[in-house]
Order: structure tokens, then C-alpha cells, then sequence
């Protein structure tokens, strides 16, 4: 259990919004919770947190970030332990996370204990919004953008970091059918990619929409030179299963470092499973589907932990991956992982932050 070092202000909803939340239907991302925490950097300095009503916020149609694209921010989850305490994931992790996408975008570093401070005191305020069904969670939003008004092309002086949540369902996602990108690019090695900034997003959706007009739920990122080696799975790091050893490519520049990812490998090893950290070639999964020696592939991220792909199109060539069945790994790691949040499986890299 850990208790604040601090006492951020709060200033609270006169009537809560809750009875409007639909627990048994919780789209993703739909609701948000009454309160958010707000700290300005502002004068070379953070200002002091506060915790304050959810609701929309004056800004300036010059604001930088809106033009020049400082913004950045991370994607975690909170839940109840099965013995009601509130578990909050990898914080630390997150935070240092944000400080690498920070620094990449010119942006102020946002104090880790601060950051982590922050997510204590407001979920634990909005701890009723947290839902209790089975693989539910509370999705935490922490974000930063430049907040100063100015039109000249420059770094910003004044930033909002802010924080809000909100409750969602299990994942629930049909196997992937995916597409192996060999035009667009996410990101390129020395850009963007292993940051967690806004337009990393924003310049997926053109050849992801691509994508989904041709069929497929999904992209698979390849490099950008020559679109031979595989990055990432949509907005998720990818792994395979490759004669008994779990594959995943080597971070890079391009490549997001995944906390999920981080997780899974680490609980591989404990489960006694070789890893592999390395290229990955198209070419080495054509024919490893082709073989069979490629049993599993999937994504990992925080909103699934691992999401399945039923299918991956190589050169025209639609190549079905082999149905994740309940020995498989990707199944047996996302049910020790689910254990050890929900404190039914000891703790044993610390990664809980309980309440
Ligand atoms: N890659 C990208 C591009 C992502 O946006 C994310 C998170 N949504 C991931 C990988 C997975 O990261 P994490 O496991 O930390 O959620």
C-alpha cells in the first residue's frame, strides 16, 4: 500500500456525472471520469498540480501545439485487486516513458514523482468510476501539449500536462487480418516512432483507412528504407512464436517500447520460454508460416495485452496463422499477467502500485 507524500487542491464536482455511465456497456474511451489534474509549466518551472472538474478548456486558436504539433502523451490502466485494493500498473515505467517522448518533442520533463503522485490523488478521488466486472479497467490519459499562444514557428514556453480516465470493458477484438505495408511508413529510424507523440497517430489513419477499405482490420509496419523488416502491429508491438522461441523485433527509433511488450518478455523468461529481441525479416515469416514453424503471432499493448492475427497478406498471399488455443503462449502469459494485476499471482518484479 502507498500513501500520498503530497496534498494536490482539489476543487470538486458539485454533482457527480456517474449515474449517466453505462457499466455493462462501456465503450471504449466513452466516458470520463468527473475529475482531472492540471499543472501548467509556465516561467521555466511546473506550477503546482490541481485536481479540478472535467470539462472543456479555453484556448487560443493560436495555440502552438495545435499548429506545430507538441503533444504528447501515455496509455495505462488502473484496476481493483480481487482483494479491493486499487492497483494502478507500472507507473514509474509510464512516467519514464513520457520523459523520453517529452525530451524528443522539445518538451519540459514531467517530474516522475509528480507524475505518479498526480495519478494517485485522482484516481483515488474518482475510485467509484473504476468498474468491477471481469477484465474491465480504469484507461488512464495522462498528455502534455504546448499551451502558449503565438504563430511563429517555435518551442513553447507554456505547457498543460494534464490527466483524465476512463472506464472501459475487456478487450474484446476478433483476430487481426493484417496488411504488410510496403509504401507508408509510421515513423522512420531517427523520427518520431519511439516517442508516444500525437502525430505519429494522426499519420497513421490515411493508410490504415487504406487498409480497412482492402479488407483487413490492420497494418503491419515494416521499415523504411526497404520494408523488409517488421516494426510494429497497428498501435501495438508484435511478437511471434518461432519453433518454441518468442520473437520480437529489436527497439529501435521507430519502435514504441512497449510497457506490455517489456512485461511479456520479462514473464517469458520466468516461464522458462526463450526470447528473442532481433530483426524480424517478412520474408523469415512467409516462410515460417509456410512451414509451420511460426505457431503464434500477435500484438501487445496496454488496451489488449495480446491480440491475436488470424491472417497476415505477404506479397498477395493471404497466410493464416495457426488458431491461439488455450496452451498457447500468448493465452497462458495474458492469464499470469491478468493474475499478478489482480494480486492473485505474487508480485514478483514490483510492478503493482497499490493504493
Ligand atoms: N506501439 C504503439 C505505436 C503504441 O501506440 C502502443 C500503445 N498504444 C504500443 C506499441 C504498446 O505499448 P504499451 O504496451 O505500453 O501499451
Amino acid at each position: 500500500m502507498t500513501t500520498l507524500t503530497t496534498s494536490i487542491p482539489v476543487q470538486r464536482v458539485s454533482k457527480s456525472r456517474i449515474k449517466e455511465v453505462d457499466f455493462n456497456n462501456l465503450e471504449f474511451g466513452k466516458y470520463i471520469a468527473d475529475h482531472m489534474i492540471v499543472a501548467d509549466f509556465k516561467d521555466g518551472k511546473w506550477h503546482e498540480p490541481t485536481i479540478v472538474p472535467y470539462g472543456d478548456m479555453l484556448m487560443s486558436p493560436a495555440m502552438l501545439s495545435l499548429h506545430y504539433g507538441q503533444a504528447v502523451f501515455e496509455g495505462m490502466k488502473a484496476f481493483w485487486t480481487s482483494d479491493k485494493n486499487i492497483n494502478i500498473f507500472r507507473p514509474a515505467r509510464h512516467a519514464q516513458r513520457f520523459n523520453r517522448s517529452l525530451n524528443r518533442m522539445c518538451m519540459p520533463e514531467v517530474p516522475e514523482e509528480m507524475f505518479v503522485q498526480s495519478l494517485h490523488a485522482l484516481i483515488e478521488l474518482d475510485k467509484d468510476w473504476i468498474p468491477t466486472s471481469e477484465g474491465s479497467s480504469f484507461y488512464i490519459r495522462p498528455f502534455m501539449f504546448a499551451y502558449e499562444a503565438r504563430l511563429g514557428v517555435k518551442v513553447a514556453d507554456h505547457f498543460k500536462f494534464i490527466i483524465i480516465n476512463s472506464p472501459v470493458a475487456a478487450y474484446q477484438a476478433k483476430p487481426y487480418r493484417l496488411k504488410v505495408e510496403d509504401h507508408y511508413v509510421r515513423t522512420a529510424e531517427g523520427g518520431t516512432g519511439f516517442a508516444k507523440c500525437a502525430g505519429n497517430y494522426g499519420g497513421a489513419f490515411y493508410p490504415t483507412q487504406i487498409a480497412r477499405e482492402e479488407g483487413f482490420d490492420q497494418i503491419l509496419w515494416t521499415d523504411h528504407k526497404e520494408h523488409k523488416y517488421i516494426d510494429e502491429v497497428g498501435m501495438m508491438n508484435v511478437m511471434f512464436v518461432i519453433n518454441g522461441t518468442l520473437v520480437t523485433p529489436q527497439l529501435n527509433t521507430a519502435i514504441l517500447d512497449g510497457i506490455t511488450r517489456d512485461t511479456i518478455l520479462t514473464l517469458a523468461k520466468d516461464m522458462g520460454m526463450k526470447i528473442e529481441e532481433r530483426r524480424v525479416s517478412i520474408d523469415e515469416i512467409e516462410a515460417g508460416l509456410k512451414s509451420g514453424a511460426v505457431t503464434e503471432a500477435f500484438g501487445t499493448g496496454t488496451a489488449a495485452v495480446v491480440a491475436p492475427i488470424a491472417l497476415i497478406n505477404i506479397k498477395g498471399q493471404d497466410l493464416a496463422v495457426p488458431e491461439a488455443g488455450p496452451s498457447s503462449f500468448q493465452l497462458r502469459v495474458k492469464e499470469k499477467l491478468n493474475n499478478i494485476r489482480m494480486g492473485k499471482e505474487a508480485d514478483t518484479h514490483q510492478w503493482n502500485y497499490i493504493i
